[in-house]
């Protein structure tokens, strides 16, 4: 086996139990190595590290799949840690829908699959991960004896691999639309369509927090996607329930879910851009008792930091104006570089900005189907906020 060795004087992350290698870490390779070829990675004075697969034409040189030297990278591989992943979400109580593989914090760098009921949406984001995409569908086949099987590798992060983007079925082909239930609600995902992999299932435990909250309330949710949180809004006892997405396609599928629960009387969605109507409606003395603020990541780069801070702080200034005295925010940030402190601090400047007091009810993250691993930051990615807005 090809091996890597790594350079005399790298950052601790790798020791630490980080999985990636950057290209600059590396001292030399010795033996042939073509892109997405398992290598074996090693100290610069030739000390067993682990096993990975590398990929010459990427940034991160080596993503590492085992620190074990007994462990052999094959078919069985695959299925014992997808198994495992498995194992681990039943043990947290997960039976229908989970996130069922999480990248980095299942030890499988760059994959991701989310079960949806009986069927299985899966992303290979990079080279050494692509190339393993028969071995997955093996090992789901064998666990799960899934109805379906659909690749939502249509992700421009691919490119970064070497990649193309594409989308369709590992299996039979079957109905894209898919029905699934949570927390005693239907909603149905569309796996082919959808945005990610067709449904955000790491807001499932954040749903069931606005509870008590949007009891006899008027609620406004924006980027409302399919509905959701606005759904389980009626479902808890709102008054009144008005989603805005800026999505026509993600408007038509909120009140399908709607209709599917029987509330479409009380649920309105509108195809609108969030940033204008949250400005004027402010300006013209709209109030709701609850507004809740869901909206996609701002950026993905450092470059961008700013700008995604002035986005989270105009957005929340915008949603408080909105909320009566006593009234709650639920805000949410799925920004991977915007760490929960910083999160609380734009919060704090959009409060200080708006001249209101706030009450904090819960500070929470993901659902914990996608894993937090202590030591890799980009693994704790969203922040979950409710307060009250004195
Ligand atoms: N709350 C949803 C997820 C929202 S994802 C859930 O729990 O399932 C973010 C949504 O914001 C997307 O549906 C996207 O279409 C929408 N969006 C992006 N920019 C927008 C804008 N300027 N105005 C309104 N919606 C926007």
């Amino acid at each position: 086996m090809t091996q890597v060795y790594l350079k005399k004087k790298i950052s601790r992350r790798i020791e630490n139990g980080h999985p990636w290698v950057f290209a600059n870490e590396v001292d030399k390779t010795v033996g042939p190595l073509s892109g997405g070829d398992i290598v074996e990675l090693l100290t610069h004075d030739g000390k067993f590290i682990g096993r990975g697969y590398a990929n010459p034409k990427s940034l991160i040189f080596v993503r590492l799949l085992t620190r074990n030297k007994g462990e052999i990278i094959n078919e069985d591989f695959f299925f014992n840690k997808i198994n495992t992943a498995w194992k681990y979400r039943q043990q947290l109580g997960y039976t229908e829908n989970c996130r069922l593989v999480f990248g980095e914090a299942d030890f499988l760098p760059a994959l991701i699959i989310d079960k949806f009921n009986d069927y299985f949406v899966l992303q290979t984001l990079a080279l050494g991960m692509d190339i393993w995409k028969p071995a997955i569908v093996k090992a789901l086949q064998a666990i799960f004896k899934p109805k379906g099987i659909y690749e939502r590798n249509d992700v421009p992060v691919r490119e970064l691999e070497g990649l193309p983007q594409i989308k369709g079925f590992l299996s039979e082909p079957f109905d894209t639309q898919i029905l699934i239930h949570e927390n005693g609600l239907k909603f149905i995902v569309d796996v082919e369509n959808g945005q990610k992999t067709g449904y955000f299932l790491d807001q499932q435990d954040n749903r069931r927090a606005i509870q008590h909250i949007v009891k006899g309330g008027d609620v406004l949710g924006a980027f409302t996607y399919t509905g959701t949180f606005e759904i389980h809004a009626a479902h808890y006892g709102a008054k009144s329930v008005l989603g805005l997405d800026i999505s026509a396609t993600a408007v038509e599928q909120a009140n399908k879910n709607a209709a599917l629960n029987g509330l479409s009387d009380k649920c309105v969605f509108q195809a609108v851009n969030a940033f204008d109507v949250l400005k004027l409606w402010s300006k013209e003395g709209r109030q709701y008792d609850v507004v809740m603020l869901d909206p996609p990541a701002f950026t993905k780069s450092r470059e961008n930091i700013q700008k995604a801070i002035t986005g989270y702080k105009e957005i929340n200034l915008r949603g408080m104006k909105l909320i009566k005295p006593g009234g709650f925010l639920v805000t949410t940030s799925c920004t991977n570089l915007v760490q929960p402190e910083l999160f609380l601090e734009i919060i704090e400047m959009a409060a200080k900005d708006a001249k209101r007091t706030l009450r904090q009810v819960v500070f929470q993250t993901q659902a914990s189907d996608h894993p937090i691993i202590w030591g890799q930051e980009n693994t704790h990615y969203l922040k979950f906020l409710i307060v009250q807005v004195l």
